[in-house]
């Protein structure tokens, strides 16, 4: 008879997993905006972010640590772009609010923890499972983590920052398993992106967990992902990796 699988390392993602800001990214830097003196619109800030966040992601990947960029200005590039694509063209009004808003997002106060998540991370450190981070990132996580009393589950926390690559690359999974040294056969991931934490960890042999949320799945994500890989919240962990170790019967 063929051994019970036994997954050793759970590797997890942050963002919109583990953590998620406490108001949209938009409403944070209007208010921030409004403290220094410039009224704008937190929709059309939110706009600006995304369009801003994606060119800069573009132009020059994982906070541009091969251009020569550290990732504090690779972030103050992006509200700069921000404000500026929000019809903000004063560079010298917004210099201030954009040291600010790169402090705020390294603190504790701007993110929540995820419903379920902490009693999710305990009973998987019950299980007897070792932890780590695996999260595209900068080096601001670790405080946050810290600071959020959440740090203290992992034995390390892996960012792209730290890595050199970001998920999906198949590096920065390889990096967290060396590090852990565990095979990737007995290691698991779970994360709310589909490419980047579902196809990225399986593409490196490792199982992996989609966090979804209650919204109904998206077509290419209903098609591709097994149903009892699908976690409509952290508390459908526990019973998904029952299922995967075969100690209940396939539903
Ligand atoms: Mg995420």
């Amino acid at each position: 008879m063929a051994s019970r699988l036994q997954i050793r390392l759970m590797t997890w993602d942050v963002k919109d997993t583990l953590l998620r800001l406490r108001q949209p990214v938009g409403e944070e830097y209007a208010t921030k905006a409004r403290a220094h003196g410039l009224q704008v619109e937190p929709a059309a800030l939110g706009q600006a972010f995304r369009q801003a966040y994606k060119a800069q992601s573009h132009s020059f990947p994982n906070y541009g640590l091969s251009c020569g960029l550290t990732s504090r200005q690779w972030w103050l590039d992006v509200v700069r772009q921000t404000f500026y694509l929000a019809g903000v063209r004063d560079v010298q009004a917004v210099a201030p609010i954009a040291d600010q808003l790169y402090e705020d997002f390294s603190s504790p106060c701007t993110w929540q923890v995820m419903e379920g998540a902490r009693t999710t991370l305990m009973q998987c450190h019950k299980r007897g499972l070792r932890m780590a981070v695996v999260s595209n990132f900068d080096r601001r996580l670790d405080g946050i983590l810290v600071g959020l009393g959440l740090r203290e589950h992992f034995d390390f926390v892996l960012t792209s920052e730290a890595a050199g690559w970001p998920k999906p690359d198949p590096r920065i999974f390889h990096k967290a398993l060396q590090l852990a040294h565990v095979e990737p056969a007995v290691a698991a991931h779970v994360g709310d992106s589909y490419r980047c934490d579902y196809q990225g960890a399986q593409a490196v042999g490792m199982h992996s967990f989609l966090v979804t949320g209650p919204e109904p799945l998206d077509p290419v994500v209903k098609n591709s992902v097994p149903k009892e890989h699908i976690l409509p919240s952290l508390s459908h962990l526990l019973p998904a990796l029952d299922h995967l170790e075969g100690s209940l019967p396939a539903p």
